[in-house]
């Protein structure tokens, strides 16, 4: 039988005799971190929990050295081998897919020196207000979050910024102004989302895809003329289980054409497997119901958000973040892209929230709806009056206002009116020349339906939203045909919870001591969202990918290693030939 330490016998008593006098007080039990959130036995572990492999170094057929090995080549493993290739140290990737797999629309980096050209030019009232911005991100995150990381995410974005640019520069991509931008709202959001884009023609490999910032990245870090210790990508190869010698990560063990192969590490390990979405056992264990409720996931390719990160990090001794469910990433994109802030009804045909909000307070309401779904109900006049809405500045945010024009560019009716006759054609906006007929095509009561835009009509007419506290300049009558109805319904982008870590992103076990060796970055990493995503810095999910690969840099630079020989580049080569799918 397992002795138990006097630790952990206190601890299980503890919680027992805790359990026992609240049953007595008629509380409700305190659930133990076995329960999770959603599950029905407190007392069963679930299987993810379990290592099934516990491979040991003399089971695999091949051993490799290298300083610092990176799982998973997203925007955060990318960014990260970069970063560390600029510090001349040695970097080995190994990657489960065929090729990197940068995501995103952009990358959300406060204040950085392309921000602060807008403003120097006259284009952007000002810099982001850090104080401002940290405080809605503690509070949306209802202060479970760690601060000392979300002050590292805003220090470090500037210089994050320069580096990036400055890198994506050398292979002809930059950072395009946009017009979307929303400095008064009820979330007032900042100017930070950088979409980089190519404007010189430079070819990136066959590994490579649409996100060009990630694309440099993964070019840049394996540039032998540049670096003296280029980073080695090995791609088709998927980790399995972490090698632990004497209390520290030493090594991963990872499979290539079913072949077990080990990956030594004298620096360190860098988890950077993304997100656990598609664990059910994981989902159900560490969010609430509402993941249930999307209409889609938008990650692609499926296979490779399991988790195997976080499931790694356990199993060496590495403990979640805290906190309460894993926040969600959610935009409501999964039917029209474009719902601007007019009435949503429900399939009862009634309104339910303040549309003037941000698109996570829009998908949460939406998901306690009737199917989860809404829609948004607007008439002929709808592109003038949501250009009225955005020209305050109080209005705006995503699939409001619009990420196609540049900043010193006019809106025009024609940017809205072609994402809505696109929508039309998807079959996500209907039109209708009566609000009867309006509520015959979305399958909701007429008599309701018209009934809430009556009233709307008249909260319009006083220029005061009693029943829900929308703001007044965003009270636009519905009354000239054709009306329209846009289905929103919720899509789940990434699930942003994960292993805890310090400040240089060292996994931290129960004892809250890093664990030797091992650290997180990216979607496997936590601490720094938790209930909600707060999307006040727009793309500060990329962001965080950036600017903890930046910090990864640092941090391997000032790492004390341990012994080992590095295994030359010639022995490397093989690793680089495409191994089978
Ligand atoms: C459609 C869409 C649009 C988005 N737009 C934005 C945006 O505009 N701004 C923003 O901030 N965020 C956005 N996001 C979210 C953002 O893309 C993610 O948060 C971010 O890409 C996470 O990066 P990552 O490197 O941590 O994870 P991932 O991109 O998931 O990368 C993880 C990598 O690890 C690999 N891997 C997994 N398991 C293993 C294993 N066992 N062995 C080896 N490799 C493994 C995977 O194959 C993958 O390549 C968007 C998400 C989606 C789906």
């Amino acid at each position: 039988m397992k002795k138990l330490s006097r630790r952990t016998f206190l601890k299980g008593s503890l919680a027992g005799a805790a359990a026992v006098s609240l049953a007595k007080a008629g509380l409700p039990e305190v659930k133990s971190e076995a329960a999770g959130l959603n599950s029905k036995d407190p007392g069963e572990k679930p299987s993810f929990f379990t290592n099934p492999y516990n491979h040991k170094a003399e089971d695999a057929a091949k051993v490799f050295t290298t300083e610092v090995v990176i799982v998973g080549a997203g925007n955060a493993g990318c960014a990260a081998a970069a970063s560390i290739a600029d510090q001349g140290i040695q970097v080995i990737v190994v990657e489960a897919q065929n090729r990197i797999h940068g995501q995103g629309g952009g990358i959300g980096l406060v204040n950085t020196k392309f921000v602060q050209k807008l403003v120097d030019d006259g284009v952007l009232e000002g810099l982001t207000d850090v104080v401002q911005h940290q405080n809605i991100w503690i509070q949306r995150c209802g202060s479970r979050v760690k601060e000392e990381l979300v002050s590292m995410w805003f220090n470090y974005a500037p210089a994050t910024g320069e580096w990036l640019i400055d890198k994506c520069a050398e292979y002809g991509v930059v950072p395009l102004s946009f017009r979307a931008h929303a400095p008064k709202a009820i979330v007032p959001e900042t100017y930070d989302y950088h979409r980089f884009r190519s404007t010189a023609g430079y070819e990136f490999d066959d590994h490579c895809g649409y996100f060009a910032a990630t694309n440099v990245c993964y070019t840049d870090a394996k540039n032998a003329e540049k670096h003296e210790k280029p980073a080695t990508f090995v791609f088709n190869t998927r980790a399995q289980d972490l090698l632990v010698e004497d209390g520290r990560v030493t090594g991963v063990f990872a499979e290539r054409d079913g072949e077990l192969l080990l990956f030594k590490a004298t620096k360190g390990v860098i988890l950077a497997t993304g997100g656990m979405h598609e664990d059910e056992e994981m989902k159900a264990y560490y969010c609430d119901d509402y993941v249930n409720r999307v209409q889609r996931c938008e990650h692609t390719p499926v296979g490779f958000s399991t988790g195997d990160g976080h499931k790694m990090g356990l199993w060496a001794g590495g403990k979640m973040q805290e906190g309460g469910p894993f926040p969600l990433m959610l935009h409501p994109q999964a039917n029209a892209m474009f719902h601007g802030c007019f009435p949503f009804v429900n399939l009862e045909g009634k309104r339910f929230m303040n549309e003037g909000t941000w698109v996570q307070g829009k998908s949460m309401n939406i998901m306690n709806q009737t199917d989860n779904i809404a829609f948004s109900i607007f008439d002929a006049n709808y592109a003038k009056y949501n250009i009225e809405t955005l020209e305050s500045g109080a209005g705006g945010g995503m699939f409001w206002d619009t990420l196609s024009n540049a900043l010193e560019d006019p809106l025009e009716e024609s940017q809205f009116t072609r994402t809505v006759d696109s929508d039309m054609r998807a079959g996500n906006t209907v039109q209708a020349d009566t609000l009867e007929e309006l509520a015959e095509k979305i399958g909701c009561p007429a008599e309701a339906l018209v009934a809430t835009i009556n009233r709307y009509n008249e909260l319009v007419e006083k220029g005061f939203d009693d029943d829900f506290h929308k703001p007044a300049e965003f009270l636009k009558p519905i009354k000239e045909a054709p009306f329209y109805a846009a289905k929103v319904g919720v899509a789940l982008l990434a699930i942003v919870g994960g292993l805890s870590v310090n400040t240089d992103l060292q996994v931290l076990g129960e004892d809250k001591m890093p664990v030797a060796g091992l650290y997180a970055t990216g979607n496997c990493s936590g601490d720094l969202y938790a209930i909600d995503y707060p999307i006040n810095c727009a793309g500060n999910s990329n962001g965080r990918a950036f600017i903890w690969g930046y910090r990864l840099g640092e941090i391997m630079a000032a790492a004390e290693g341990v012994e080992g020989e590095l295994t030359s580049y010639e022995d490397l080569a093989p690793l680089t030939v495409e191994a089978e799918a």
